[in-house]
């Protein structure tokens, strides 16, 4: 439920009407707009009398609301959410980054040499991921803690803040020097993973499933969210449809549906999301034009020799190109 309050509300009168709500066992999230107060109210509600609320000469308006996800849904909180991801970077609300690495954390030599040309280029975050989500274990399956301290030099080194994915929860304690924490697709409904991240403040990127809906995604931001860690980026990475040529299929239309339902930002990752190097650049460039407030690129120094997503991976070259060309469709779309 969200009560709307009248312009000109004192901070007493707020107050007031937050500490009757508390006493009826109700969280409450204040959100404060240019001219209107919003107070989204979130357990039991069925306890709140409507029409004595309304009648109240403080309150505009009080509307329920039907979606199940009320942390992350846009009527509790109207403005866009900005997300602090580090080194003085913030995601969403009009600010935009590119994240972008290597699938894998290789050595240091890689990490640092490709961090060194995507900073460069204005790829302001270093991805890369240290454990592994494949499909085979025959596979590279990632170099765990060594992996994660290959990050933490090359974040030194570099200064970008870095973005990896965690698949065990026992792993956090290692995460210590990480920006951003990852849910990759396979993880984004391991619920149990996404209520310990809702206890940490660490921003937190949740990738969405191959199978799962958006509001299926959305849920999973509210589970970290509900454990109060406000800091949820959303990245929408391809979905399985029954077209094969490309790995996944891009749903575009996710990155302006999840701009109507959430304040939180959305992020596109066209490398997962096509499987192929050749389709990056046009549906990055199809993906900003949508409104997307970051890429996720995946770019390897020598992508036939990588250990994983070559055939995905730009060069340092490609993603030269691919960045001047974000560029310029950010200029034409804010203009
Ligand atoms: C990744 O980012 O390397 C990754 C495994 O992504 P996803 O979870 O989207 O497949
Ligand atoms: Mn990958």
């Amino acid at each position: 439920m969200i009560a709307i309050l009248k312009p000109g509300v004192t901070d007493k009168q707020r107050e007031n009407l937050c500490d009757w709500f508390r006493s009826m066992g109700l969280e409450v999230h204040v959100s404060q707009g240019q001219f209107h107060c919003i107070i989204g109210l979130i357990g039991d509600t069925s306890k709140v009398d409507i029409s004595l609320l309304e009648s109240l000469s403080i309150v505009e308006s009080v509307k329920r609301i039907s979606e199940p996800f009320k942390n992350a849904n846009r009527k509790f909180h109207a403005q866009d959410s900005v997300i602090d991801v580090g080194g003085g970077l913030r995601i969403g609300g009009g600010h935009f980054e590119v994240i972008a690495g290597p699938c894998s954390v290789e050595s240091e030599e890689q990490m640092v040499g490709v961090g060194r040309r995507i900073l460069a280029a204005g790829g302001r975050l270093l991805r890369g991921g240290a454990f592994k989500p494949r499909t085979s274990p025959y596979d590279f399956q990632g170099l765990h803690g060594e992996g994660l301290g290959i990050l933490s030099r090359a974040k030194a080194m570099t200064g970008q803040p870095i973005v990896t994915e965690i698949m065990n929860i026992n792993d956090l304690p290692l995460f210590e020097d990480v920006d951003v924490i990852q849910v990759g697709a396979r993880n984004m409904q391991n619920f149990d993973l996404l209520k310990e991240l809702g206890r940490t403040r660490k921003p937190v990127l949740i990738k969405r499933g191959l199978a799962n809906t958006l509001k299926e995604l959305l849920m999973s931001a509210e589970y970290v969210m509900a454990g109060g860690n406000e800091n949820v980026i959303l990245c929408e990475r391809g979905i399985r449809t029954f077209e094969t040529y490309t790995r996944n299929t891009l749903d575009l239309s996710a990155i302006p549906v999840l701009h109507e339902l959430t304040h939180l930002p959305v992020i596109a990752d066209p490398s997962h999301g096509t499987g192929k190097a050749s389709l990056v650049l046009p549906m990055a460039l199809a993906a900003v034009a949508a409104g997307a407030d970051g890429l996720m690129i995946e770019v390897h120094p020598d992508p036939e020799h990588a250990l994983s997503d070559g055939a995905q991976s730009l060069t340092p070259d490609q993603f030269d190109d691919l960045m001047a060309r974000v560029s310029k469709v950010r200029e034409a779309v804010l203009s």
